[in-house]
């Protein structure tokens, strides 16, 4: 195919995903120009085909960084319209439910019982006041590097390249967004963001990232099974009592419920289906009664950062930074991360925009990573860094070692518990017990097919599959053989199934990628890092509502 000449736009920074981080980042650039009476040309691009298509969160949000970002916010129509009232912690065993003190971290008040999404799009709307361009249906697909090989921006991928790899009669190439600095904030386990860090030698010096599944229902119920601001977690059942994980429930507004389940992508049995966990937690006895009669309205799923303060990599190099959740800034034992994403990608802004200025007293370099060390951020991680690994003794011993470490030693241990990769993890399928999991009775559990229906996710057909296999052959020589393919199992969408060639009779694996969700959980997870998740074309992905 002959070269094609991409359009160009350019602008001081360019921001790429329209997460909490991004859009707290972006906004912020713009306030420090006002305020200093400076023009200051700022874009975020976001794969989803809306700004909050993609969001996937509980969510309880901490406003401690929108007090900081927009303290008017109230004024302002924010969409934080239910206080968190009530905090419930069970341990389930399989018929009971036994009620726990509420952990101090996970004490609600002053909280807030929102959809992400939603916040997001109100964000975006505050932004573009303030003269940020926003373009979502644009995916980044390519980091942009200028001779010195310092970061000058990214490119969006072409559109209408067919499965082929042929131009279609859609075609359209992509945009180079040129920029002085360009601010990473794709999330969890972005794919940009994981070739950065291969080329910049980011998590050189850190602990893994480490990593859960978060598998998510949003629910209208009975008004008399509706109590708005009530937020319930649970432990124990389904789960054995060797893999973390746990429930949440939060009443929302409108008579809305989002449940959801969070799986450590630690876990060891290759059989295990999160999905499944998920649709067989909500048949509990004391949790069913909340969704009776009530209907489901989306499904979806996210992957989350665990690492937590060990696991923070470097966040500069040359031409910009990282923030949010494509670095990790998640507080495990509060299940919060919107609020550090934030706070994390204004501190950026004002380092960035000090360093477009001038203004770093001579240390061009001055970075973001120290400038967060500065912050409420880091304080706030490393007090809560060994709780999250303490699970690794069983679900017991990590409780009792968290009540230790949060009562008697308020986070000043003198050791750091350490973090493995996930991926590693599995243990081959010869050697542990199959699990089956009951069928979904269609009222309260239900399949995979059906609910990736209701998270509207659609991809355009004629596309290259975006879900990229580094050696096809391990497919079935590692993963299937050793493992029986965990990935039909950990994928919340269905996307890998193994078919039998109806001549042959050998297996194969078929990826259905036009059914991805973007959770990024293949890539995390594959025992061999053989799955490279890169973005389809812009727009495609989940039409989240408000999740
Ligand atoms: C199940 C679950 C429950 C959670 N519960 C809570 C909670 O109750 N409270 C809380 O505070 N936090 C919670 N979190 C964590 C919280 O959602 C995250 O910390 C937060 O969303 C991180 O914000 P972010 O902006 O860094 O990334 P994201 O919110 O992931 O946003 C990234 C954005 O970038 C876009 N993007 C990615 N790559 C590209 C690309 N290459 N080109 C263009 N766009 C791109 C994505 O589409 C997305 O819109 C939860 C997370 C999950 C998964
Ligand atoms: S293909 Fe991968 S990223 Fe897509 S839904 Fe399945 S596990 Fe998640």
């Amino acid at each position: 195919m002959a070269e094609v000449e991409r359009e160009r736009m350019e602008y001081d920074v360019v921001v790429v995903g329209a997460g909490p981080a991004g859009l707290a980042a972006a906004i912020r650039l713009k306030q420090l120009a006002a305020a200093a009476g400076s023009e200051l040309g700022v874009c975020v691009i976001e794969k989803g085909s809306e700004v909050g298509a993609h969001i996937l969160s509980g969510a309880v949000f901490e406003p401690r960084a929108l007090d900081e970002l927009i303290p008017d916010w109230r004024e302002r129509g924010a969409p934080l319209n239910t206080p968190a009232i009530e905090d419930r912690f069970l341990y389930l065993t399989k018929n009971h439910a036994l009620r726990l003190p509420t952990p101090p971290q996970m004490h609600n008040h002053g909280n807030y019982v929102i959809s992400l999404g939603n916040l997001c799009r109100w964000l975006a709307g505050q932004a573009e006041e303030l003269g940020v361009e926003i373009y979502p249906g644009f995916a980044a697909a390519e980091v942009l590097y200028d001779e010195e090989g310092r970061v000058r921006g990214v490119a969006t991928g072409d559109m209408g390249i067919g499965r082929n790899g042929e131009p279609t009669e859609r075609y359209t190439p992509g945009v180079e967004l040129i920029a002085r600095e360009t601010l990473f904030a794709e999330g969890c386990r972005g794919s940009l963001t994981k070739t950065l860090s291969e080329r910049f030698g980011l998590r050189e010096g850190a602990d893994p990232q480490t990593y859960a599944l978060g598998v998510k229902e949003l629910w209208e119920v009975e008004p008399a099974d509706h109590k708005p601001g009530l937020v319930v977690h649970t432990i124990g059942w389904p789960l054995d009592k060797s893999t973390y994980g746990g429930s949440f429930l939060y009443h929302l507004e409108d008579r809305q419920v989002a449940v959801g389940f969070v799986i450590g992508l630690d876990y060891k049995n290759p059989f295990l289906s999160p999905f499944e966990e998920f649709q067989r937690f909500k048949t509990h006895p004391a949790i069913r009664g909340f969704f009776a009669g009530g209907r489901r309205i989306s499904y979806g799923a996210r992957a989350l950062n665990e690492g937590g303060f060990q696991s923070i990599p470097q966040l500069d190099f040359p031409g910009g930074a990282l923030v949010g959740c494509a670095a990790g800034f998640i507080n495990v034992p509060k299940i919060k991360g919107s609020h550090t994403a934030m706070k994390s990608g204004m501190v950026a802004a004002e380092t960035v925009f000090a360093r477009l200025r001038g203004d770093t007293g001579g240390d061009s370099a001055a970075g973001v990573r120290e400038a967060l060390q500065r912050s409420w951020v880091w304080d706030e991680l490393y007090r809560v860094r060994n709780i999250r690994p303490s699970f690794r003794l069983g679900l017991w011993g990590g409780l009792l070692y968290s009540a230790l470490d949060t009562y008697v030693l308020r986070g000043r241990a003198p050791w750091t518990f350490h973090n493995h990769p996930d991926h590693t993890q599995l243990t081959p399928a010869s050697q542990v017990p199959r699990i089956d999991y009951p069928r979904p009775d269609g009222k309260i559990s239900f399949d995979r097919l059906s609910s990736v229906f209701i998270s509207n996710t659609n991809h355009e057909e004629d596309q290259p599959s975006h879900l990229h296999l580094r050696d096809p052959a391990k497919a079935i020589a590692i993963n299937y053989r050793l493992y029986d393919s965990p990935e039909q199992r950990y994928c919340p969408a269905g996307v890998y199934e193994i078919v039998e060639d109806a001549g042959t009779g050998e297996k194969r694996l078929q990826i259905n990628a036009q059914n991805c969700v973007h959770c990024k959980t293949c890539d995390i997870k594959d025992p061999e890092q053989n799955i490279d998740w890169v973005v389809p074309e812009g727009g495609g992905g989940p039409n989240y509502p408000n999740m």
